[in-house]
Formats: structure tokens, C-alpha cells, sequence
């Protein structure tokens, strides 16, 4: 990669955010967190990150309506938004691509592949799929 990639936590449980962030770094992101919704676009304008991890039930928010901002709007449209949510089921996967997804990352972290599975997402972009995910977990 022409240069290290730059991830953009967006997540209200603080220890998750923490590990999330510690992860990325350790494998050569540069990493960024925020746990307020509301502070989460003018950090985007300022990072300008590559990836978001979208946590999808936010405090002050709704991950959904962040992506659905953030893919209706030139200038963040091009941002790789991974939902980063445990709520993995049946009919999400609809929810998720609509509301403008391209990716998903289950919680808490396998702290093992984590870094992995950004980094597929970032070369992967859309279409997410759901169905290889939910393989993988069933592997465990
Ligand atoms: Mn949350």
C-alpha cells in the first residue's frame, strides 16, 4: 500500500474502541476512535479515513444513519464503512448493504484475525458477504 491505512473507530463502548485501536496500530494503521456519534463527522472530515468501523448502535446516534450520510455525500462516499456490530442476524445483512455497508466485522474482536479482516475489507470493498462470515464463526 502506497501509504499505512487510516481507520476510523467509531464506537461507543470505550474498551472496545481501546482494543480496536491498539489492534490496528500494532499492525501498522493508523488508528482513530471516536464514542460519540455526534463528534463522528468532523472527525471524518479531519482524519480522513480510508475504513470506518461503524459500531451500529451508537449513544448519541445511529451507525445507520451515520453510513447513510456518509455514502450520500461525495466527498465520504468513497470511505470504506464496516459495520462493527454482535448483531449478526438473519435479515441484517439487507439492513446493512442498504443503508450503504459494504463489509462486516463481528464483536467483540478475534484479536488473532482482526487486523486481517480490515485489511480484506479495504481491498475487497462492496459487495459484503454475510454468508462467509457467519461460515467463519461457525468454524470456531
Ligand atoms: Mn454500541
Amino acid at each position: 500500500m502506497a501509504s499505512d491505512p487510516r481507520v476510523l473507530i467509531i464506537e461507543d463502548n470505550t474498551a472496545n474502541a481501546e482494543l480496536a485501536t491498539f489492534v490496528l496500530e500494532h499492525a501498522g494503521f493508523v488508528a482513530n476512535a471516536v464514542t460519540d456519534a455526534s463528534d463522528a463527522l468532523a472527525l471524518v472530515a479531519s482524519f480522513q479515513p480510508d475504513l470506518i468501523l461503524m459500531d451500529i448502535r451508537l449513544s448519541g446516534g445511529d451507525g445507520l444513519a451515520l453510513t447513510r450520510a456518509l455514502k450520500s455525500d461525495s466527498a465520504t462516499s468513497g470511505i470504506v464503512v464496516v459495520a462493527f456490530t454482535a448483531y449478526a442476524m438473519k435479515g441484517d445483512e439487507a439492513r446493512l448493504r442498504a443503508a450503504g455497508c459494504d463489509a462486516y466485522i463481528a464483536k467483540p474482536i478475534d484479536v488473532a484475525s482482526f487486523a486481517r479482516q480490515v485489511e480484506a475489507a479495504l481491498g475487497a470493498g462492496p459487495p459484503m458477504n454475510l454468508d462467509s462470515l457467519r461460515g467463519e464463526l461457525a468454524d470456531r
